[in-house]
């Protein structure tokens, strides 16, 4: 029997003290006591009692001089974790470099407290004919030539050949009402009954299972083959939008499923997965689970346990839902790869994708990444052949892609059109409403109005450091590179051209809506951004229109870029496809170049051949040429070669470092004096760092709190986090900082 533990204490966060504590083990409990139990451990000066977690049973330790305290309590008579989530947990802390704290927190799901997880037996009311038939037929014999009887019989008769039904199934079907069903409980020929929910899995559909084309057969056989083997793989499974991925990953996950293993499939936002979730639901009925933010912590914990228990085999959600412990988890599917929603925001900032990964080879099952646009780590890793790359290169049936036009906005300037519509996208709207189609216009909003163009020639203001836009700051008047921190004036010509139109990008999105209004109002027009949809419903009111054709041309942020399949959209108008090409970010060009592939992806979905017009003021720039030519694969040789020689990821990883607080000033002290460390101690080792800043975060304030970043770039993950620490660490045992939040984050997609 154990007669020491190790014990993570949950109460802090502070680092110096997270880390796992040794407790003697009680004799009244040694025989119980398990690794993954939740504990109560006396901790700290005046021994209150604190949350803890046994990560560790030993039979001796090494003397250490003082007493050691004792475990005497137990929370569960089961462990709540098991030895995998127990290893996902230590990697979690290791790879992002975050508290044990933490990463249970993440791994477990919320609002646990010192409770055990919700394990409440569902009930549910089944609705039973009456044993005694003789009975039963006297009833019906007696009552037969009533004219409300119809419906009563109807409903013995369903009752005959439906034995397990439960009432909520039964009052949903149209011919069954509530007083029926009262009235003959009241006359003895059913019963209603409260019974305990059993898990009877559905059977699979396989009806609607689609015959698939030669390269998805063989994407599934590739799958197929890999799970039969049991060996952890992660494959890039590129295809435009409407190539058939998702019906790729439902034949994947049957074969998973008939093997007796389990999926988990991602999805970027749950407000968009309707259709998503349709198709799973008529082909694996009630083995399917949806996972999604608005679920209380009660339904998250009874999901838990679902999962734990067997009672599911098919989890959807956002990234959250990569820890749900499935049993025998075999395949992950994380489609829409790209997203950048897949990175938490909150400490531990794991991103869903590493997660995914280190679960499947702990499993020896498979990470799939379905998306049309790659993220360039993802591609890189396709290319050096870390990642298996599946490509499905044409759309199914009849669809076939856009023609796309990129129209140059500065020639509009010249032919004195002030609108932000080009004479070719006006006509494009017009013709398309005119032939009975439907229009999507994009607006970028990224990096609104924060950077400074020319409208005569398109030269953008950027850093001569960084090659990066310089962000305008309306406070101080001034220019700064988010990069390096330099600032400069803002120029009242162009420093290209000497034009004066010179000026900040973006036009309001209730503007364009007026216009359009005034032009194609009698088509109807709506706009679907943040402030016009609050929650799903919103959403969904106005997608609901716009695939009942009440709205005929639908303006919107990124949003409607993303997933949804209209099949009667004939055009795509993207208005200013400029406007995230020069954020203050080195993966900009990325982010354009997958928003402006996803906008085309909208169009022509259906019979009708598509249309997209794209409108900008740089029709040179990179992205623009590889969208004319539609030549994915050398944007993404191109960028991979820029990051190479800028020092980026994937070439080098980046821990990010983020300092926030009320007082700007203090912000700032605190962040100079981290990055004096920073600094010392690069010139200390041998391996080489570069520490780019402090400079204000890209969103420089958020609820009243400044924000200053400071970026250390290394080749090495490893030791870049191992020198992240350490000079976190001698900055905490020196300094005294107050009021102000450090927080790091290793691999940021956000600067
Ligand atoms: P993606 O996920 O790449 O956007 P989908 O799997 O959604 O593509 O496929 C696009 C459309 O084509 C869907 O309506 C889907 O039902 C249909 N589809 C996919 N594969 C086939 C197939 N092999 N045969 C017939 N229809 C298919
Ligand atoms: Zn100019
Ligand atoms: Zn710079």
């Amino acid at each position: 029997m154990p007669c020491y533990a190790q014990i993570i204490i949950q109460f802090a966060t502070v680092n110096e003290i997270d880390r796992p504590f040794t407790y003697e083990v009680a004799p009244e409990i040694s025989s119980r006591i398990q690794v993954g139990q939740r504990v109560k451990v006396p901790f700290g000066r005046y021994n209150h009692l604190q949350l803890g977690y046994v990560v560790k049973l030993m039979n001796e330790v090494q003397e250490t001089g003082y007493r050691l305290k004792k475990v005497a309590v137990l929370i569960d008579e089961k462990p709540i974790l098991d030895n995998k989530q127990l290893e996902l947990i230590s990697f979690i802390v290791d790879y992002y470099a975050t508290s044990y704290a933490a990463a249970i927190d993440v791994v477990l799901p919320p609002g646990l407290k010192e409770q055990p997880i919700a394990v409440e037996e569902m009930s549910e009311k089944k609705v039973r004919l009456v044993e005694d038939r003789i009975k039963l037929k006297a009833y019906c014999n007696a009552n037969a030539h009533k004219q409300i009887f119809a419906k009563q019989k109807w409903l013995i008769d369903y009752l005959r050949e439906h034995t397990d039904i439960n009432q909520k199934e039964l009052l949903a079907l149209p011919e069954v009402s509530a007083s029926s069903l009262k009235t003959l409980e009241k006359n003895g020929c059913i019963y209603i009954e409260e019974e305990k929910v059993v898990y009877r899995p559905d059977p699979i559909c396989e009806m609607r299972f689609k015959t698939l084309n030669d390269q998805q057969e063989q994407a599934v056989q590739y799958l197929k083959a890999l799970n039969e083997a049991n060996v952890y793989r992660t494959i890039l499974l590129e295809g435009v939008t409407g190539s058939g991925k998702t019906e790729v990953f439902l034949h994947a996950i049957r074969e998973v499923l008939m093997h007796g293993g389990t999926a988990l499939v991602l999805v970027p936002e749950i407000a968009l997965t309707d259709q998503t979730l349709f198709r799973f639901k008529e082909r694996f009925g009630n083995r399917v689970a949806l996972s999604h933010s608005r679920m209380s912590a009660k339904e998250r914990q009874r999901l838990y346990m679902r999962a734990k228990n067997n009672e599911v085999s098919i989890i959807i959600g956002p990234r959250s839902a990569v820890f749900m412990p499935l049993d025998n988890l075999k395949l992950i599917v994380v489609d829409e790869a790209h997203e950048s929603s897949y990175k938490s925001e909150t400490t531990p900032k794991y991103h869903a994708i590493d997660i995914a990964k280190k679960r499947m080879m702990q499993n020896k099952g498979q990470v799939l990444l379905a998306t049309a646009t790659p993220s360039i780590e993802s591609y890189a890793a396709a290319r050096s052949g870390e990642y298996s790359l599946l490509t499905l290169n044409k759309r199914i049936g009849e669809a076939v892609l856009p023609e796309v036009d990129i129209v140059d906005m500065r020639l509009e300037i010249q032919k004195g059109n002030n609108s932000v519509l080009s004479h070719t996208l006006f006509e494009a709207i017009k013709d398309a409403l005119e032939a009975d189609g439907q229009v999507m216009l994009l607006l970028n909003r990224r990096g609104y109005s924060t950077f400074i163009n020319c409208r005569s020639c398109g030269h953008v203001i950027k850093c001569d450091h960084c090659d990066v836009s310089m962000t305008y700051h309306a406070s101080q008047q001034i220019l700064q590179c988010h990069y390096c921190g330099k600032t400069s004036d803002v120029p009242e010509v162009c420093p290209e051209c000497g034009s004066k139109y010179i000026r900040f990008m973006g036009s309001g999105t209730e503007k364009v809506e007026a216009y359009l209004k005034e032009c194609f109002g009698n088509y109807g027009v709506a706009r679907m951004d943040m402030d016009t949809t609050t929650g799903k419903e919103g959403h969904q009111k106005i997608l609901s229109a716009f695939r009942k054709k009440e709205v005929r041309l639908l303006i919107g942020t990124q949003m409607i870029a993303k997933g949804h399949d209209f099949p009667a959209v004939t055009l795509v108008g993207v208005l200013s496809a400029d406007l995230s090409l020069f954020m203050q970010d080195f993966r900009s060009n990325e982010r354009t170049y997958q928003l402006l592939t996803q906008a085309m992806g909208r169009a022509g979905r259906g019979k009708e051949k598509g249309r997209v017009v794209i409108q900008t003021y740089n029709p040179n720039h990179l992205v623009m040429e590889v969208i004319r030519n539609n030549a994915q694969e050398a944007f993404y040789e191109q960028e991979l070669a820029n990051r190479e020689m800028l020092g980026y990821p994937p070439y080098t990883h980046i821990f990010s470092i983020l300092v926030s607080g009320l007082d700007e000033g203090e912000v700032i002290r605190t962040i100079q004096l981290l990055s004096q460390y920073y600094r010392y101690y690069s010139q200390k080792g041998q391996s080489h760092f570069r520490v780019i800043g402090p400079t204000s975060a890209v969103i420089s304030k958020i609820g009243d709190e400044y924000r200053w970043r400071l970026l250390i770039v290394g080749e090495e993950r490893e030791k870049l986090l191992i020198y992240g620490k350490f000079c976190l660490e001698k900055f905490y045992n020196k300094e005294k900082v107050s009021g102000t939040k450090i927080q790091w984050d290793v691999d940021p997609l956000a600067m």
